[in-house]
């Protein structure tokens, strides 16, 4: 099948390549120029693993474009895979969704054949009918479902393993409305061995909300009690081991540290919230799950300060910036946080990531440019009198801590049982 791109960021660019593995041929479109050069030179604009390789490998597969004629007329089904971010006031920005709709409106007016657009972008429920569709009718002249095609189909990848979750999926949600968009959709998906779970339309935009929105109250109810146990000299990680041993609970996201960042749990979140009470519910439990989540970094320096009383000109390490190892996504890390807490106490930070320092001087310029960084981890350690792990990349398992106070976030254990110094946030 032809298929198009529209947003070529985390979730276009593994969606698209995902696609070109299965045997489709697909044209993404950026409106950010570097990313349209990059991707046509077959370098990936973001770091996930396996991307380089596969885009080397299916060169000629897949091209970029700015444009949008270009793309929608010629493939068959396309994508909306733009951000949604959050507004000031928490309620999700649609500024893009609703560029990217009229864009494609515009190009489908020309379009003869049969085109399905599938909203991939995480959107709370009702926007693909009430946004989405009236945007596209209007600039294409066409009407939904008759003209065209038109679906929901959510997201569920990790980023640091995307492109294994993309083809690797615990299931596929398709929101639809007709049967020949169902048809075709069903086709594309074909070859992923996974259940393929249809709903309505506004049903699959909710259930990426209910998904997320349970897997961040997880994390931050397991660190409640991670924080608890803490002061009890209980080790949580054995806790949840234990509890999620129970088949209606899960091991899986349920490890106690610092909690949830990344471009997805704290805005939507977010935005479930706001539309909660714009709905005049009052979502207590993930607005308790948030509040968790943004005490828990801090809990590091309350842990730091018992060894180092002082910060005020002490040097102190950071090692890892990305908000989880494997990529260089900082967007709502817990670096940041963490970081800022520690100029504002008059500390001098030093700090490394394998992938992610450019982009945290970058998207943080107010401490990011504050801040030393350095080559390898190996100068953190020995350049400073106390040092924090942010982030679980695993190079950090193979450093020398023997001299160090290190205080971890995380759970490196070459740190926990070398270091001189060692605490654990929830451990
Ligand atoms: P991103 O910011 O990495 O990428 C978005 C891309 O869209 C950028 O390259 C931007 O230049 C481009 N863009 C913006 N406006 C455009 C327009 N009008 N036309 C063409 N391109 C345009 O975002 P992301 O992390 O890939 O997230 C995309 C969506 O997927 C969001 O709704 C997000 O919530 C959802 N999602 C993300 C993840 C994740 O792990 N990142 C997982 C599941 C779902």
């Amino acid at each position: 099948m032809k298929v198009s791109v529209i947003g070529s960021g985390y979730v276009g660019l593994v969606t698209g390549m995902g696609f070109v593995k299965l045997g489709n041929e697909v044209i993404f479109v950026d409106v950010d120029e570097r990313k349209v050069k990059m991707i046509n030179n077959a370098e990936p604009p973001i770091y996930e693993e396996g991307l380089e390789e596969l885009m080397g490998e299916f060169k000629g597969k897949y091209r970029a474009t700015k444009d949008y004629h270009e793309a929608i007329l010629n493939s068959d089904v396309t994508f909306i895979a733009v951000g949604t971010p959050s507004k000031e006031d928490g309620s999700i920005d649609l500024k893009y969704v609703k560029e990217a709709s009229k864009s494609i409106g515009e190009a489908l007016q020309e379009k003869e054949d049969y085109h399905v657009v599938v909203v991939k972008s995480t959107v709370l429920p009702g926007t693909t009918e009430e946004v989405v569709k009236p945007i596209l009718e209007k600039h294409s002249g066409k009407k939904a479902f008759e003209d065209f095609g038109l679906a929901m189909n959510p997201e569920f990848l990790r980023e640091g393993v995307a492109l294994k979750d993309f083809l690797n999926p615990d299931r596929i949600v398709i929101g639809v409305q007709d049967d020949r968009t169902r048809k075709i959709l069903g086709e594309l998906y074909a070859p992923i061995n996974a259940p393929k779970f249809f709903t309505d339309i506004k049903t699959a935009e909710m259930i990426k909300y209910a998904s997320n929105a349970f897997l961040a109250t997880k994390i931050s109810f397991a660190n409640e009690i991670g924080n608890i146990c803490k002061k009890l000299g209980i080790d949580s990680w054995k806790v949840f081991e234990g509890v999620g041993l129970d088949h209606r609970i899960s091991p899986h996201f349920f490890k106690t540290g610092i909690g949830w960042g990344g471009s997805c749990f704290p805005k939507d979140t977010k935005a479930l919230i706001r539309k909660a009470e714009e709905l005049g519910e009052d979502p207590i439990i993930i607005k308790a799950a948030v509040e968790v989540n943004k005490k828990q970094p801090l809990k590091l320096i309350e842990l730091l300060k018992k060894h180092v009383p002082n910060l005020k000109g002490r040097k102190v390490g950071v090692l890892g910036l990305a908000f989880k190892p494997n990529t260089d996504d900082v967007r709502e890390t817990r670096a940041y946080v963490i970081i800022k807490e520690l100029l504002d106490e008059g500390a001098k930070v030093i700090a490394y990531d394998p992938q992610a320092m450019e982009n945290f001087k970058r998207f943080y310029p107010d401490v990011g440019e504050k801040i030393e960084y350095v080559n390898s981890p190996d100068d953190v350690l020995r350049d400073t009198d106390a040092v924090l792990i942010v982030t679980e990349w695993s190079e950090f398992e193979e450093l020398d801590y023997s001299e160090k106070i290190v205080i971890d976030g995380r759970r490196v254990r070459a740190a926990e049982k070398g270091a001189k110094i060692y605490e654990g946030v929830c451990w």
